[in-house]
Formats: structure tokens, C-alpha cells, sequence
């Protein structure tokens, strides 16, 4: 099972003008590669029909599950070109792990490994001419699984499909990082206790986007939730995990609780403040906490990081009734250098001492 073989329908790719126009300036999300992957389950002969096909629309028949149930699970990684050519991702078998833990919660079956990585793979091959050369430039790559059974009854789906579509991101921060407002979600969380805050799914998504929209109205670019009883114990943003620094040499995170998506950037952050020798503490953080330490000096930063923006500073925590400003303190040292040291890793630029790079292509000899 896990040596299926790729069956590939090529279709007509775009010239390479047309391309080299859409990878100018792409951002984020907006420009697909030619192809993409998929690969189809059913309860009955497990994962079978893996192929990679032209990008486009996928029929489907109104009565499947996911769009009634929202019984879908995604997943966020990139593929970095080096100067030699070399294409490689990042850290994505810990993707293809994570992606069987959301399966297991939202009753979708897993997929091996293996399947998972040749999947992503076969999709940078294919596209490797879509992989963007800039500066802070990627190809963003999002494999997700979806319930394709017609059924209107409420039970696990039996049959589903797993695909992979890539979109070349530009840098996130054009001109310079810049620090963020975020708002603090008084009247709605995002998760609580037994729910599907620690699956990376659709519907944690679908349910944080009127705080975003509130966010927004406040001048805020994104939302942090805190869990479901409180106003004061934090979570995270809707779509990035949260980290204050302590000094120069602390870093305090809300310990994984269940509710709180396990990010990679975040376990990658742990671990390259711990080899510089930082205090990382994972344990429960509260919105008083870092307003008294920003009060009296020892908060002396914040920032939200995930796979899409790597790090970002953050300047202002605003809530209904009082902000918290790091005003032109931010973005703060720390987290700018463990921004470097990350994106010097991915773009190899440094060292990668724990191994966490893959090479899809290697450099033309
Ligand atoms: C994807 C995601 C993150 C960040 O995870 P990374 O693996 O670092 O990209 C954080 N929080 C939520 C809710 C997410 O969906």
C-alpha cells in the first residue's frame, strides 16, 4: 500500500512567460502550480488510484459529506529553492504525523507516511519550475483530506480523498517585517476542552473568522483566543501559536492543552532557543501575566508564528477595555534573530543541525 505507484496525466501546462509573470508577484494563496495530487480511500481497498493531473476543479457529488459535516483536515508546509537549484521542505514528515492525528479525531482514516511524502514529492517534481528564486520566496504546499461519500446520514464517512495542491507564496512581509495588532476575543473561543482545537480542520477555521472580521474592525490584523472559560488564559491566534519573551533569554509558550494546535515553526522555535541555551517555558500563560510584565519591564516581547509568515512581531495586544503596546520596542531582538536562524535553516543559508530538510530535486550537476 504504501508503494502505490503515481499514474500521471500531464494536460497543458502554462508557457514558461505566462509563468514567469504569475511568480513576480504571487502573495499568498492566489496562483496555482500546473498539477496536482490525489489520491482516493475507501473503507473497503484502504488507499488505492494515486495520481497527479492537471490542476482543476474537482467534481463531486453534492450529497458528499464534507460539505454537510465538514468532515475535512488540512495541512500547511513549503518547498524552498536554494541557489544551486536544489529544492527541498521542510520538516515534512512531521506533517504527514500531524495530519494522521487530525485524521484519527475527525474519523478520517490515515495515510502512511510514506504515501504522504511521495505525495508532496511527485507534486514539487512535477512543478518544480513553479518553486519562486526571491527573496523570502516559496512554494506553499497544502495537502488536505476530504469526505467524498454521498450520505446524508451522520456517521464516519466511508469512503475519502487525499490531495495536494501548491500555490508559489511571495515574501510574507514585503518591504520589511513589520509588527502586528492583535485582538483579544472576549465573546468567542476557538476551542475548548475535548473539541477539535488540536486538529489542524476546516471547521476551527469557519469558526474564527467573524472574531477576524471583529479584529479587523478594531484595526487589528489578527485574533487571539483564549480557552472557552476564561478571558485570560491563552490559546492562540486562529491560524498561529503565541510566544512571549522573558528578558533575553526566556521564552514562555502555552504548554500543548489540548486545545492548542501543535505547531512545527513553534517545536522548531523550542528547539533552537534551547540549543542556544534559552529558558523555554511551556506551561499556562495569561493575558494579565503579560500585562504586568510588560507594566514592569520583564515581557520585553511577543511574537505569533506558523508556517506561513515563519515569525511575526507582535506590537499591540488590544482587548475591549485595554491594550497592551510594545510601541517602537517592536519587533524585539530575540525574535528577529530566531527568525533569521529559522529562515537561514529553511533557505540554506546555515546549518541544518537537526536535520529537518528534505531534498525533493537535487541541484543540476
Ligand atoms: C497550522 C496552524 C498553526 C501553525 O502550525 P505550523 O505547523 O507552525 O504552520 C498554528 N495554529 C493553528 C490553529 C494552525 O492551524
Amino acid at each position: 500500500m504504501t508503494s502505490l505507484t503515481f499514474t500521471h496525466t500531464p494536460g497543458t501546462p502554462r508557457s514558461a512567460a505566462e509563468r514567469e509573470q504569475l511568480l513576480e508577484n504571487p502573495g499568498f494563496g492566489n496562483v496555482f502550480t500546473d498539477h496536482m495530487v490525489s489520491i482516493s480511500w475507501t473503507k473497503q481497498d484502504g488507499w488505492h488510484n494515486a495520481e497527479v493531473l492537471p490542476y482543476g476543479p474537482i467534481p463531486m457529488d453534492p450529497a458528499s459529506s464534507v460539505l454537510h459535516y465538514a468532515q475535512e483536515i488540512f495541512e500547511g508546509l513549503k518547498a524552498y529553492r536554494r541557489a544551486d537549484g536544489t529544492i527541498v521542505t521542510f520538516r515534512p514528515r512531521a506533517n504527514a504525523a500531524r495530519l494522521n492525528t487530525s485524521a484519527v479525531r475527525l474519523a478520517l482514516p490515515e495515510i502512511p507516511e510514506e504515501l504522504f511524502v511521495s505525495a508532496i514529492n511527485e507534486l514539487v517534481s512535477v512543478d518544480r519550475d513553479w518553486v519562486p528564486s526571491g527573496d523570502d520566496q516559496s512554494l506553499y504546499l497544502r495537502p488536505f483530506m476530504i469526505a467524498d461519500e454521498s450520505f446524508l446520514g451522520v456517521r464516519a464517512a466511508e469512503r475519502a480523498r487525499f490531495m495536494v495542491i501548491a500555490s508559489p507564496a511571495g515574501a510574507y512581509f514585503t518591504g520589511g517585517v513589520r509588527p502586528v495588532s492583535i485582538w483579544l476575543s472576549e465573546d468567542f473561543a476557538r476551542a475548548g476542552r475535548g473539541g477539535t482545537g488540536a486538529a489542524k480542520c476546516g471547521g476551527n477555521y469557519a469558526a474564527s473568522l467573524s472574531p477576524q472580521q471583529e479584529a479587523a474592525e478594531n484595526g487589528c490584523q489578527q485574533v487571539l483566543f483564549t480557552d472557552s472559560a476564561t478571558t485570560d488564559t491563552i490559546d492562540e491566534l486562529g491560524g498561529m501559536n503565541l510566544f512571549l519573551v522573558k528578558g533575553n533569554d526566556t521564552l514562555v509558550t502555552p504548554q500543548l492543552n489540548g486545545n492548542i494546535l501543535d505547531g512545527i515553526t513553534r517545536r522548531s522555535l523550542i528547539q533552537l532557543a534551547k540549543d542556544r541555551g534559552f529558558t523555554v517555558e511551556e506551561r499556562e500563560v495569561t493575558v494579565s501575566e503579560w500585562r504586568e510584565g510588560v507594566a514592569n519591564g520583564t515581557i520585553t516581547e511577543a511574537f505569533a508564528c506558523g508556517t506561513a509568515a515563519v515569525i511575526t512581531p507582535i506590537g499591540q495586544l488590544k482587548a475591549k477595555d485595554f491594550s497592551i503596546d510594545f510601541g517602537d520596542a517592536a519587533p524585539g531582538e530575540v525574535t528577529m534573530s530566531l527568525r533569521e536562524e529559522l529562515t537561514g535553516i529553511q533557505f540554506g543559508t546555515r546549518e541544518d543541525p537537526h536535520n529537518w530538510l528534505e531534498v525533493i530535486v537535487k541541484a543540476e550537476a
